[in-house]
């Protein structure tokens, strides 16, 4: 198969999420660009759990195919997007990644599809939280030349 016809296929992969009401759906085509858990406490917040686990897409791959969410700023520069019929966080954009959408893992039709790769703003994660995966943990975000901490669950958690 040459490059371009991979591509296609690629292309190819459609994946949906709703949220809890099914007011909010949204389907992406492709790959998505990263999967992440992000240990900060404004995403803990904003999903009122130990950690928020993002997919991130690119915003041009991305659509709404029912509803529109509302969304408020959490932070200069940044909208959290929540389903304003049963208040379902469905995603996160900011001016720092314009296009990007990143979606909340939990809102996918399938939670085997894409898992992560990856934790940011570990030095964040909550005491008794731990993820016995082998993943690199990052201090911040990850991105180009950012090496992590370190790789697993923090020692002695095991
Ligand atoms: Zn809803
Ligand atoms: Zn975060």
């Amino acid at each position: 198969m040459d490059k371009s016809a991979m591509d296609r296929t690629q292309d190819a992969v459609v994946t949906s999420g709703h949220c809890t009401c099914g007011a909010i759906r949204y389907a992406f085509t492709g790959k998505p660009h990263w999967v992440m858990h992000c240990h900060c406490a404004s995403c803990r917040r904003a999903v009122g759990s130990a950690v928020a686990t993002y997919v991130g897409v690119k915003a041009d791959r991305f659509r709404y195919t029912a509803g529109t969410p509302k969304a408020y700023p959490s932070s200069p520069g940044v909208l959290r997007h929540f389903c304003g019929d049963c208040g379902t966080p469905i995603a996160y954009t900011g001016d720092r990644w314009p296009t990007e959408v990143h979606l909340y893992h939990g809102t996918l039709d399938d939670p085997a599809a894409w898992p992560p790769t990856g934790h940011a703003h570990i030095v964040e994660q909550v005491d008794w939280f731990e993820v016995h995966d082998d993943l690199p943990r990052y201090e911040a975000l990850a991105g180009k030349g950012v090496a992590p901490l370190y790789n697993g669950p923090r020692k002695g958690s095991r």
